[in-house]
């Protein structure tokens, strides 16, 4: 059998492919993959936010045709690690959204936080693959993307391991025949935590994934429980059959990845090792498979598997996320951009872990704008709200 599987395309057809956030967790897995079979794969873009000798030495390795740095501050680093290479080199946010524009076949959205959005919206825009990983982007621009790819055509492949699960689990199947979408949720390192006792968490606790090893933004967001509010959000767009019909069940060993009801009672399940390569893999060989280096599934040693109701009690981030997207407007927006900043000060110890929740909830309470209708609006709500959380801090 291993000899029929395919790596990439059976044709043999290169597919050209560019990597927003090339230089992070799921950028690093991305190319983990790639370097499985180079020869399929033409490497048109890579991008990073600052780390510019990372980024030369991955546009080096895989003979990238341009690498682009968006704090244009770090473009002479870049420059001078890239020099007599001949890879073109581009520096600041505009230059992301210029060469989201480059005509690759598969993009990978893997930058973190709604920096991703523009690049992601222009890469939609020409209706070729989008893997997405970056869910802030389409928490806080849901409608505005999914219009985006309606207009265009574009496949928009979820990446995220719960939504990557449920997207394998519907193929071929149309919504009006699922009963409930359920997102498993590891609990994070927390799971056990009294309120009292999450009050005190440190970062280097924060980020400390009892099953995932991810960027350290996605880890506070598992520790809050935030991550799978944002999810909860991503899968009412991704999967429109309403949030009555999306659930959160607590699962620690992140075994199953999320789960499929059907009318008839039918549940299909996805499972695998918490190793984001396999999502990735998923998307990147899509509609195919490829073969990966991924550690097996062995249940006899996994043994059993726990299932939990969440508590939106210790977890209030949960709630929140449930009531901004229940109210919809600008809220998804602006609890992205509040958490952003909140998680950001909670990582350099000027916010205490459980005011990351309090603070969410606080601009929430008191900022309420028209809600958006088109991009220049949403920027600016995102902009205020995110300036209201810095108030909010000092
Ligand atoms: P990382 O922090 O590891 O990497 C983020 C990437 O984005 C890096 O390449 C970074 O560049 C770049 N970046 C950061 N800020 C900016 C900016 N302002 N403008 C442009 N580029 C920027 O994050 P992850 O890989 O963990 O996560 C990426 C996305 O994928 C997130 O949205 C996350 O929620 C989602 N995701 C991640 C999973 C995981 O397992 N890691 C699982 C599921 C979803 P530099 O290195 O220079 O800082």
């Amino acid at each position: 059998m291993e000899d029929e599987q395919i790596i990439g395309d059976a044709s043999g057809a290169i597919k050209s492919i560019s990597i927003f956030g090339a230089t992070g967790s799921v950028g690093t897995s991305t190319l983990d993959l790639i370097r499985l079979a180079p020869e399929q794969y033409n490497i048109m873009v890579l991008t990073a936010n600052s780390d510019a000798e990372k980024l030369a030495q991955l546009a080096i390795e895989f003979s990238a045709d341009l690498a682009v740095i968006a704090d244009a501050q770090c473009l002479p680093a870049l420059d001078a690690a890239l020099a007599g290479t001949g890879i073109n080199i581009a520096g600041g946010a505009d230059a992301l959204v210029k060469a989201a524009r480059i005509d690759s076949d598969w993009t990978m959205a893997s930058i973190v936080g709604c920096a991703g959005l523009e690049p992601i919206l222009t890469a939609i825009e020409r209706g070729k693959t989008v893997a997405l990983a970056n869910k802030e982007s389409l928490v806080s621009a849901g409608a505005l993307m999914m219009a985006a790819v309606q207009k265009s055509g574009a496949t928009l492949l979820p990446v995220d391991s719960e939504h990557n699960a449920l997207f394998q689990c519907l193929a071929g199947a149309s919504l009006d025949q699922v009963r409930r979408l359920t997102l498993t949720a590891s609990g994070g390192p927390f799971r056990k935590f009294s309120a009292a006792e999450m009050q005190n968490v440190t970062p280097a606790q924060a980020v400390a994934h009892p099953n995932w090893s991810m960027g350290a933004k996605i880890s506070v967001d598992s520790a809050t429980m935030m991550n799978k509010g944002l999810e909860y959000i991503e899968a009412y767009h991704l999967f429109p059959v309403g949030l009555d019909k999306i659930e959160i069940l607590v699962h620690p060993q992140s075994v199953i990845h999320s789960m499929v009801e059907y009318t008839d009672r039918s549940t299909i399940a996805q499972l695998g090792a918490p190793d984001m390569c396999i999502p990735i893999a998923s998307a990147l060989a899509w509609p195919k498979r490829m073969v990966t280096d991924c550690a097996p599934l062995n249940l006899v040693d996994i043994a059993r598997l726990d299932f939990e109701a969440p508590d939106y009690d210790r977890f209030p981030s949960l709630r929140l996320a449930h009531d901004a997207i229940a109210q919809g407007g600008a809220c998804p927006a602006i609890l992205n951009a509040v958490n952003e900043v909140a998680v950001s000060a909670f990582l350099e110890e000027r916010l205490g872990f459980t005011e990351i929740a309090q603070l969410c909830e606080k601009i929430l309470s008191d900022y309420h704008p028209k809600t958006p209708h088109g991009l220049d609006d949403l920027l600016a709500i995102d902009s205020k709200a995110r300036a209201l959380a810095i108030e909010g801090i000092v």
